[in-house]
């Protein structure tokens, strides 16, 4: 029967580059009986792969038809579980155990990808490593230093260690898309950078600081929090961050040490 044409709404452009799923599966480290959730297996490409490393793969694929069809074009592997869901609300409690470790392995559909990964990494129950296929700049953006960083790279180092295994051309793809593509690998920290609770206090500076990306920092956070300049002035002296520098430039470190003498102001 021939394959179904790719529905683009669904972000459907398949691998068909051997080394590029080499790639993605040497990245992955994975061990004989490793738990793998698959996000988009589309029509199995990636999936044959990881079942062939002995992996046990949980496969999310939001396209029904592809989804009831992957058994049968992986010739029904005992290892292999499928559920026709959408990644971006799908509970994880459902397929992984209370305390079971697991992987995500996708060539993940663009329009979802930042959702898909947010609710990997921010979830309760997250894995202990992302092997993702995103746009390029997304990718650079989650791997980006200090210089380069944006609020991406900032909630993604928040937690994980992020780096880049490889760019994608658009001819690695059937159809091909419009833009490069690339791997990234996240090792998911053991503890997020700050305690849970203190995560969206974190972000809502982080934000401001980003608000006017262009300008100075004591700028831009004292536009996005609504504070003086001597408030602002004064929480960027006791963090040590000179407040000329443009949000960009600064490190994870540096936005925990700013927000560590924000709260601590804001507590006395
Ligand atoms: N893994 C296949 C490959 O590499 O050839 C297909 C990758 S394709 C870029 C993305 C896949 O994700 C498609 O099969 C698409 O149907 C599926 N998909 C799109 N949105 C999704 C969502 N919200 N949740 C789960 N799967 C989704």
């Amino acid at each position: 029967m021939p394959a179904a044409r790719a529905r683009k709404s669904l972000g459907q452009h398949f691998l068909v580059n051997d080394r590029v799923l080499d790639r993605i599966v040497a990245a992955a480290q994975l061990a004989v009986g490793d738990l793998v959730v698959e996000i988009g297996p589309g029509r199995g490409a990636l999936t044959r792969r990881l079942l062939s490393q002995g992996a046990r793969v949980v496969a999310i694929e939001m396209d029904e038809a592809l989804a009831e069809a992957l058994p049968a074009r992986l010739s029904y592997p005992d290892n292999l579980v499928t559920m026709s869901a959408d990644a971006r609300t799908v509970d994880i409690n459902s397929f992984v155990g209370a305390n079971e470790s697991y992987k995500v392995v996708a060539n993940l559909p663009y329009y979802a990808a930042n959702p898909i990964v947010r609710r990997f990494l921010e979830g309760e129950h997250r894995p202990s490593r992302m092997v993702v296929m995103v746009q390029r700049e997304v990718a650079e953006s989650m791997t980006a230093s200090p210089g380069r960083m944006s609020l991406l790279s900032v909630a993604t180092q928040f937690y994980a260690g992020a780096r880049m295994v490889c760019s994608v051309p658009p001819s690695a793809f059937r159809p091909a898309p419009k833009v490069t593509s690339a791997v990234v690998c996240l090792d998911i920290l053991p503890q997020p950078a700050l305690e849970e609770s203190q995560a969206p206090a974190f972000f809502d500076l982080v934000r401001a600081g980003f608000s006017a990306p262009r300008k100075q920092l004591h700028n831009s956070l004292g536009h996005g929090l609504g504070q003086p300049a001597t408030v602002v002035n004064g929480f960027l002296a006791e963090a040590g961050v000179d407040g000329a520098r443009r949000a960009g430039t600064l490190s994870l470190d540096e936005w925990l040490a700013i927000y560590s003498a924000w709260t601590s102001r804001n507590a006395s």
